[in-house]
């Protein structure tokens, strides 16, 4: 059984499918049973996404300041919100 660090850890592969088959099952296994993580790995995922959709929108400029605070706003760094 993994740990929750580990599973954050792997998150950010796990949620792009670079992990291996047996990786992805022991990453599931934990989801099944630990809500924590599951945001985790939903929040990777969906800011993945939004990271990857503006990036190829925008061909190798820079990432945006509203693309940054919209980042921080969904890992919830930004606290004084
Ligand atoms: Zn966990």
């Amino acid at each position: 059984m993994l740990s929750c660090r580990e599973v954050c850890e792997q998150a950010q592969d796990f949620a792009d499918g670079r992990l291996g088959p047996l990786a992805r099952a022991r990453i599931r296994l934990h989801l099944l049973m630990c809500r924590n993580c599951t945001s985790f790995v939903d929040q990777t995922r969906q800011t993945g996404k939004l990271i990857r959709s503006t990036l190829s929108r925008q061909q190798g400029s820079k990432v945006s300041p509203e693309l940054m605070a919209a980042f921080r706003r969904k890992t919830g760094d930004d606290a004084t919100d």
